[in-house]
């Protein structure tokens, strides 16, 4: 084994022992969360040994570097989400390589990503990204929806071709009333997937946690947590 190969070997057993432990204390069954690896700003050759090691899902933020490492890493038994806020010039790429868009936050987006998955032919998973710090503007600062828009973007994807409506995804406030309060601000999720689930049973995935919160994430009933450092290490650069 290469050295970076045992590296991601010991990181990822101990987010796995952590998910573990987090399923067993909130009562819940190890497989009812599905593990995201997010590979942002990490090279290929990364992705590749996670593959090796089992991972079957990978996320990346940005266009620009997911699309040369999704091109390089074809063929391997991966699912790429993308999870970094999606402007619509990019979205005939994304929807080239991603199986999942966690981002889906505004009407537009929906549209943009319809006529890219009929043209190739590709069904794309979608989750409405929600903003739970959302102010007077209805978005918030990481992109995302308010609360209160969640239905009506629902509505849309689930009413456009191509698309599957999957469920939602939030990433924990840095401000408002749930800045430091991350489990409060998964169970405001969960209860916003109850409500979703009751027009789209179907909808069912609930991403939420990253390293420094998947405790909170999976306590709070999500579905889906989405880990980058604590599996590939500090991030170079930005990201
Ligand atoms: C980077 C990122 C993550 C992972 O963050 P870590 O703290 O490195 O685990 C999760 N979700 C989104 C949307 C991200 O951009």
């Amino acid at each position: 084994m290469t050295e970076r190969r045992e590296e991601l070997a010991a990181n990822l057993a101990r987010v796995e022992e952590r998910i573990a432990a987090a399923c067993a204390a909130a009562g819940r069954g190890r497989e009812e969360v599905t593990l995201i690896v997010v590979t942002k700003t990490f090279p290929a050759s990364d992705v590749r040994i996670l593959s090796e090691l089992g991972v079957r899902h990978v996320a990346e933020n940005r266009d620009q570097d997911a699309a040369p490492k999704a091109a390089a890493c074809a063929g391997l038994p991966l699912q790429w989400h993308f999870v970094g806020q999606l402007q619509t010039n990019k979205v005939r790429s994304v929807a080239g390589y991603a199986d999942v868009v966690q981002s889906v936050d505004r009407a537009r987006l929906v549209t943009a990503l319809s006529k890219e998955a009929v043209r190739t032919g590709r069904e794309l998973g979608c989750l409405i990204q929600v903003a739970l710090d959302a102010g007077e503007s209805g978005r918030g600062e990481r992109g995302g929806v308010a609360p209160g828009g969640v239905a009506e973007l629902a509505r849309l994807v689930d009413g456009a071709q191509g698309l599957r409506l999957d469920g939602l995804m939030t990433v924990a406030p840095l401000t408002g009333e749930y800045a430091g309060r991350q489990q409060a601000a998964f169970e405001r999720l969960v209860d916003l997937s109850t409500d979703l689930r009751a027009a789209h049973p179907a909808a069912n995935m609930v991403s939420a946690g990253m390293s420094a919160d998947l405790e909170q994430a999976v306590a709070a009933g999500a579905t889906h947590v989405r880990v980058g450092s604590a599996v590939l290490g500090v991030r170079p650069g930005l990201g």
